[in-house]
């Protein structure tokens, strides 16, 4: 029986038997036990499954995992220790150095960097291509060892929506997956893996966890990525794994090949592990995602309706406005909403910007985005501040633009808030 995804929130991934704690227990521990020596080889050798190091598996941390995959409609999925890990493991379970990524350009900032400077100092090349050019630009942009195709469903901080099929599409055509990140719209307002996705990661840190609690991150496979029909293109996951007794990856899990490698050898080296009381905070986030998700998209398309119509408004971006650019595009890949997010700037430029933001009384200035916190951000006096006007409009942020991310309040008591800073802005 295939369940309501509201109810995979509550359950999934973790079924207590008889006398077991209701809920997924936190175990709060680095190894586990066995019996006997043979026991304990057979799980090295990957021949049993079972714990044995909490760096590489940890059962809370799976049950939260579980639940995840479930939501996104995959086979399997790992917890990361941030949003940036399970980036970092999605590009690295595929590409070594000498590989090439393509990646939308409107893409977080802190991912922006992993790509174009880390990976790039590691040997995998990145080209960002702009997502709304046409196919045949983008298709320009493969190489003969270009090994995935990144993007984001919703944008942050630019807030546009991605054409996840017709980059699916476009990444098909070449024998190569797409990568989306799905923080901001959640496995309640988008499954990429029904547009084509191959891989989805998430930055749990926002909707998922949506009380401010705890950074983490996960990684999903769909387990529909044909590894072995592009055989020479994935060394990593179709050839024997010196590292691990020679093992082959796809020939051995199959449909779990990805998860299992980025496991058994990426976490065992990395060891950028989720811990299981963190993993416990976000199954508890996960059981009212559905009902959080919903309210936080509601809100804000209320708030944004009313910037747009604020005469002081000079311009606002939110997907859910029928005249914004991506309107088209987020009814077909975000029916139920576009998350509580959006960009806008006051006329006058910066220095408005900064006294509207100084007289907020509700709304609060940091950093974070997408939790139960109605907060502001202002790019080009905070996160981008080392960078010129020109630099801001070259990494498609406009310098008066300001991310404002509806919480869990009453949207009208937000309004009320908005509407007297705007006024003393201008006093
Ligand atoms: C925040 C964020 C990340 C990074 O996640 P952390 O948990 O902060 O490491 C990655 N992608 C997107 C879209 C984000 O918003």
């Amino acid at each position: 029986m295939s369940q309501s995804i509201d109810t995979l929130c509550v359950h999934a991934g973790y079924k207590p038997g008889k006398g077991e704690p209701r809920q997924i227990p936190v175990i709060q521990s680095t190894t586990f036990r066995y019996e006997t020596s043979d026991q304990m080889g057979r799980l090295f050798d990957l021949e049993e499954s079972g714990y044995f190091y909490t760096r590489l598996q940890n059962p809370t941390c799976d049950h939260v995992a579980a639940r995840i995959a479930a939501l996104e409609g995959g086979v399997a999925a790992m917890l990361t220790s941030s949003g940036q890990a399970a980036n970092l493991f999605a590009c690295l379970n595929i590409c070594q150095a000498g590989d090439h990524i393509i990646s939308a350009n409107n893409i977080y900032g802190g991912t922006f960097n992993l790509l174009g400077t880390t990976l790039t100092k590691l040997g995998i090349g990145v080209t960002f291509v702009d997502a709304k050019a046409p196919d045949a630009e983008i298709e320009a942009a493969f190489r003969p060892e270009t090994k995935l195709v990144f993007g984001e469903t919703i944008s942050n901080p630019g807030v546009e929506v991605l054409d996840i099929e017709r980059f699916a599409n476009i990444a098909h055509r070449h024998g190569v997956p797409l990568v989306i990140d799905n923080t901001f719209a959640t496995p309640i307002g988008c499954r990429p893996f029904e547009f084509g996705a191959d891989i989805v990661t998430h930055s749990t840190t926002k909707y998922i966890d949506g009380h401010g609690t705890t950074v983490g991150g996960v990684l999903v496979d769909s387990g529909r990525f044909d590894w072995d029909a592009h055989a020479d293109k994935f060394p990593g996951l179709c050839t024997p794994d010196p590292s691990y007794h020679g093992i082959t990856y796809t020939e051995k899990f199959g449909k779990l090949a990805f998860i299992t490698k980025a496991t058994a050898q990426l976490m065992r080296d990395l060891g950028s592990t989720q811990s299981p009381q963190n993993a416990f905070y976000i199954g508890l986030g996960l059981q009212t995602l559905h009902l959080r998700y919903p309210r936080h998209c509601a809100s804000a398309l209320k708030v944004a309706t009313w910037l747009s119509k604020h005469p002081r408004v000079a311009w606002i971006r939110y997907p859910g406005l029928p005249g914004d650019p991506y309107h088209a595009l987020a009814q077909k890949y975000l029916p139920k909403g576009t998350s509580g997010v959006m960009a806008f700037a006051l006329d006058g430029g910066r220095e408005v910007d900064n006294r509207f933001m100084d007289a907020l009384r509700l709304v609060t200035i940091e950093t974070h985005v997408a939790d139960c916190y109605t907060c502001i951000l202002h790019p080009a006096s905070h996160t981008h501040r080392q960078l010129t006007d020109e630099q801001l409009r070259a990494a498609g942020i406009a310098p008066d633009l300001m991310r404002l991310s509806i919480g869990l309040e009453d949207p009208d008591d937000l309004v009320a808030d908005l509407d007297q800073a705007i006024n003393s802005a201008y006093a």
